[in-house]
C-alpha cells in the first residue's frame, strides 16, 4: 500500500477529545514509547486530564493531575523534561505512591502550545527503564504540535460553542493565561522563586487548599501578592516556626475551631516522619455525617451549624488529648490518632468515636424570631473508614487520608452508620471503579445526541408478558456493558458509578435515545404498534431540572410515541420526589409518559402515598416475589397491594419469575403483568425482532431458573 500522509481527522464528527485520543494511541502504536498521555488547562487554572493513548498512560495522567506533580506539570512550567524513574523521583512522594502497582517508569514530557501560548502538555512512558534517543523527543513534539492544531482547528470551527466540553474547557483555560501570567510573577517577584516554579506553586495551592488556581491569581494580582492563608499553607520550615500562632488560625475551621485539612496533613506528616524512629504508628479515622444533609435542609443552617459544633466537641471528647481531631469540609471530618500500637488497637480507638457520633445529638438553636429557642434531639449518623499506616512505610500523608476516605466510602455504599476498615481489596475496587469511570467519562465527553452507543456499551431488553395469556407487553430496557479491559460490568455497578461521577445525566439521555430508537424502528419494520418501552430512571436524573426536556427531545428526535413510552423509578425515588421533580412527572405523565413504580416492596413502602403519585404501574420486586412461595405474610402483603392498585386503577407487575409455581402464585393474585427468567431473560435488539415474530407470545422456557 502506498503511504500518504494520514488525512486530518473529521474534527467536527469525532469531537476534540477522541480526536486528540486517537492521535494518541496513532503515536504510541507508531513510535518506541509504550504510552502517550496529555494534560491541558480548564477553566480553573488547573492542568486537567485531557486524553491519553491506553487506560496505563490515562492512570498516570489522573495521577498527575491529583497530585498536582510530574513530568506534564513540569513540561508544562519549565519546557522538555526527562525522568528516568517517576516512581522513585524524590519531590514527587504522593505520584509515586499512587503509581506504585502502574508498570510506568521512565517518562518524557513536553509542553503544547497554541498560538505560542503553553496550553498544557503531554508525556511518553516506557515500562522498562531506557535511554531516550534524540528520535524520541523528536517523535513526541511532533505528537505535541499535532495536538496543538487539533486544538486550534476545534477552536476555528467552534466546537467551544457547539456543546464540545473539551474544547470548551480549554477555551476557557487560554483566556485565564494572562491572568494566571501576571499573578507568577508577581509570586516570582515577592517570594524570590523562577516564574515557572511560582507558576507550579500556584496550581499546587489550588489543589491543597481546594480555591481555584484564577482566584488566587486574582487576588494575588488585585493585592500585589498571594494572599496570606495561601502564603501560610505553604510556607518553609523557618517561617512557618516564626508565624506558628497565625498559622494555627488560619488552619483551623472557624466554624468549629478544629484543625482544617492542610494541618491535618501537616501533622499527619509529622505523625509518620515520627513513626518511623517510634514504635507506634499513626492512624486515620474519617467520618462522614450519614443524614446532615436532610437537617440542614429541613431545619436550616442555624441548626446545621450547631450541629456540625456538637459532632466537633463529641470527636474532641472521644479521642486523647494528642490526637488531631480537623473538620474537612461540610460535614466530613477527620481524626489523627498517633502512635497507635496494632491494628486492634486503632479499631478499638476507632471504634469509640463510631460510638460517640451515634448517640442522638442535643441540639439547641434560636427559632426564626430570634428571641426563644428550640432544643432538638437528632439523630443524625455517621459513617466511618479507618486506615492505618504500614510498619515502616514511606506512605504519604494524603495517601493515607485518602484510604481513610475509601473505607468510609465503603461504610456508605454498604450500609450507612458501620465503620470499615481500609484493605487492599477496598483499593482494587476503588481502582475499578475508576477505571469504569474514566471509561464512562470518555464514552460520554465525545459524544453527541444521536450517536451509537459505543466500546460495549449497550442496551438488552426483557419482555414483560400478560399473566393470564402469555402475550408480550412490554420490553424493559436494561443497560450492559463488555468494557474492553474489565469484561462484563454489572448494570447496578454501572448506574453507581455514573451517579457517583455525576454521569447520570449524559448517560440517561444516551440510554433513553438508544432505546426509543430501537422501539420506533420495531414500530415501523415489524408492527409493534402496542408494544411498550420501559425505560429506568435513576433518581439524579429525575432531579435534573432539564429531564422533562430531555425525554421530549428524545421523543421528537426518534419519533416514537410518548404514550408507549413508560418510565421506571424506584419507590424511594419517587417518594422523595418534590416540587421540580414532581412537576416534571405530572408534566410527562399528563402527556401520556407512563410512569411505573419499580422495585416496590423494598424500600420504605407507604401504600398512603400511592395515591398522590402520578403512577399508573406498580411493580413489585423480585425478592418479595421470592418469598411468595414460603411465607404467608409476603402473601397477605401482596393481596394487600393488588387490591389497593386495583381501587387506584394502576396496573401490577410481578418481577423475577423463576419458576412455574410462582407465575401460578401471581396469577392467583391477581397480578396483571409477569417478568422473568421463566419468560425470557434480557435478550439483545436481534432477538427482540424474533420474539415479535411470533405474534408477540411469549411461552414460559422452563420452571426452573434457567442457566446464564
Ligand atoms: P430493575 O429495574 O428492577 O431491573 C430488573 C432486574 O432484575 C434486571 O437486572 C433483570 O435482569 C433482573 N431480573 C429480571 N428477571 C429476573 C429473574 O427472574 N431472576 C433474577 N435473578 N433476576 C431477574 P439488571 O439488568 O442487572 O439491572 C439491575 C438494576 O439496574 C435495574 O433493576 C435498574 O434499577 C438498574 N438499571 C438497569 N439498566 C438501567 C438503565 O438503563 N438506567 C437506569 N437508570 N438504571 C438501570
Ligand atoms: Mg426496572
Ligand atoms: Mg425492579
Amino acid at each position: 500500500m502506498p503511504t500518504s500522509p494520514p488525512d486530518p481527522p473529521d474534527l467536527e464528527h469525532l469531537g476534540l477529545f477522541e480526536a486528540i485520543r486517537q492521535a494518541l494511541a496513532v503515536a504510541a502504536g507508531v513510535t518506541a514509547v509504550d504510552g502517550i498521555g496529555c494534560l491541558l488547562l480548564d477553566e480553573a487554572g488547573a492542568l486537567r486530564f485531557a486524553a491519553a493513548s491506553d487506560t496505563t498512560a490515562q492512570a498516570l495522567e489522573v495521577a498527575e493531575e491529583l497530585c498536582v506533580e510530574g513530568p506534564c506539570h513540569e513540561a508544562f512550567a519549565h519546557g522538555e523534561v526527562t525522568i528516568a524513574d517517576v516512581q522513585l523521583e524524590a519531590r514527587w512522594e504522593r505520584l509515586g505512591t499512587l503509581l506504585a502497582a502502574s508498570p510506568v517508569r521512565t517518562v518524557i514530557g513536553v509542553p503544547v502550545t497554541i498560538r505560542d501560548t503553553p496550553i498544557g502538555a503531554i508525556d511518553a512512558f516506557s515500562a522498562l527503564p531506557r535511554i531516550w534517543e534524540h528520535q524520541d523527543y523528536a517523535d513526541l513534539r511532533r505528537t505535541a504540535d499535532e495536538i496543538g492544531s487539533l486544538i486550534e482547528r476545534s477552536l476555528e470551527l467552534g466546537l467551544d460553542t457547539a456543546g464540545d466540553a473539551l474544547a470548551a474547557r480549554i477555551r476557557d483555560g487560554l483566556g485565564n493565561q494572562g491572568l494566571l501570567g501576571r499573578a507568577s510573577q508577581i509570586i516570582a517577584e515577592t517570594t524570590g522563586v523562577s516564574v515557572p516554579r511560582a507558576s507550579l506553586r500556584l496550581r499546587q495551592m489550588a489543589a491543597a487548599t481546594g480555591v481555584a488556581a484564577v482566584t488566587i491569581a486574582d487576588q494575588t494580582v488585585e493585592h500585589g501578592a498571594l494572599p496570606a492563608p495561601m502564603e501560610l499553607a505553604t510556607q518553609t520550615e523557618a517561617l512557618r516556626r516564626a508565624r506558628e500562632q497565625l498559622a494555627t488560625l488560619a488552619l483551623s475551621d472557624p466554624l468549629t475551631g478544629l484543625a482544617n485539612r492542610v494541618l491535618l496533613l501537616e501533622h499527619l506528616e509529622h505523625a509518620l516522619e515520627r513513626s518511623k524512629r517510634s514504635g507506634g504508628r499513626p492512624a486515620i479515622v474519617f467520618c462522614d455525617l450519614d443524614r446532615f444533609k436532610t437537617v440542614n435542609d429541613s431545619l436550616g443552617h442555624e441548626v446545621g451549624d450547631e450541629v456540625l459544633r456538637v459532632v466537633a466537641a463529641r470527636l474532641v471528647a472521644a479521642v486523647r488529648s494528642h490526637d488531631t481531631v480537623a473538620r474537612l469540609g461540610g460535614d466530613e471530618f477527620a481524626v489523627l490518632l498517633e502512635g497507635v500500637a496494632s491494628d486492634a488497637e486503632a479499631s478499638e480507638l476507632a471504634g469509640r468515636i463510631h460510638r460517640a457520633l451515634q448517640e442522638p445529638l442535643r441540639v439547641s438553636a434560636p427559632d426564626g424570631d430570634g428571641r426563644s429557642r428550640t432544643d432538638y434531639s437528632l439523630s443524625v449518623g455517621a459513617s466511618l473508614g479507618v486506615a492505618m499506616a504500614m510498619p515502616g512505610s514511606t506512605t504519604a500523608a494524603a495517601a493515607l487520608l485518602h484510604d481513610a476516605d475509601t473505607a468510609m466510602y465503603e461504610s456508605k455504599r454498604q450500609e450507612p452508620g458501620q465503620l470499615t476498615s481500609f484493605t487492599a481489596e477496598l483499593r482494587s475496587a476503588e481502582l475499578r471503579r475508576t477505571s469504569i469511570e474514566l471509561s464512562l467519562r470518555s464514552l460520554m465527553e465525545g459524544r453527541r445526541q444521536g450517536d451509537p452507543l459505543t466500546e460495549g456499551l449497550r442496551l438488552a431488553y426483557q419482555p414483560i408478558v400478560c399473566l393470564d395469556d402469555g402475550r408480550l407487553n412490554s420490553l424493559e430496557a436494561l443497560v450492559r456493558w463488555t468494557h474492553p479491559e474489565l469484561g462484563e460490568v454489572a448494570a447496578s455497578e454501572i448506574i453507581g458509578v455514573a451517579e457517583a461521577a455525576g454521569l447520570m445525566r449524559p448517560l440517561g439521555a444516551a440510554l433513553l435515545f438508544e432505546a426509543c430508537t430501537a422501539a420506533a424502528s420495531w414500530r415501523l419494520d415489524h408492527g409493534a404498534d402496542e408494544l411498550i418501552l420501559a425505560v429506568n430512571v435513576s433518581a439524579l436524573q429525575l432531579d435534573d431540572p432539564g429531564f422533562g426536556q430531555i425525554v421530549s427531545d428524545v421523543l421528537t428526535d426518534t419519533g416514537f410515541p410518548a404514550d408507549r413510552l413508560c418510565l421506571e423509578l424506584t419507590e424511594s425515588h419517587l417518594f422523595a420526589a418534590a416540587g421540580e421533580a414532581m412537576r416534571t412527572l405530572r408534566d410527562l405523565s399528563d402527556r401520556g409518559v407512563g410512569i411505573t413504580l419499580d422495585d416496590f416492596g423494598t424500600g420504605y413502602s407507604s401504600l398512603s402515598h400511592l395515591a398522590r403519585l402520578p403512577v399508573d404501574k406498580v411493580k413489585i420486586d423480585r425478592e418479595f416475589v421470592a418469598l411468595l412461595g414460603e411465607d404467608g405474610h409476603a402473601i397477605a402483603v401482596a393481596q394487600t397491594v393488588v387490591a389497593l392498585a386495583r381501587s387506584l386503577g394502576l396496573g401490577t407487575v410481578a418481577e423475577g419469575i423463576e419458576t412455574s409455581a410462582q407465575a401460578a402464585l401471581a396469577l392467583e393474585l391477581e397480578f396483571d403483568l409477569g417478568q422473568g427468567f421463566l419468560y425470557q431473560r434480557p435478550v439483545t435488539p436481534e432477538r427482540v425482532i424474533d420474539l415479535l415474530a411470533v405474534e408477540g407470545r411469549i411461552v414460559p422456557e422452563g420452571d426452573e431458573r434457567l442457566p446464564q
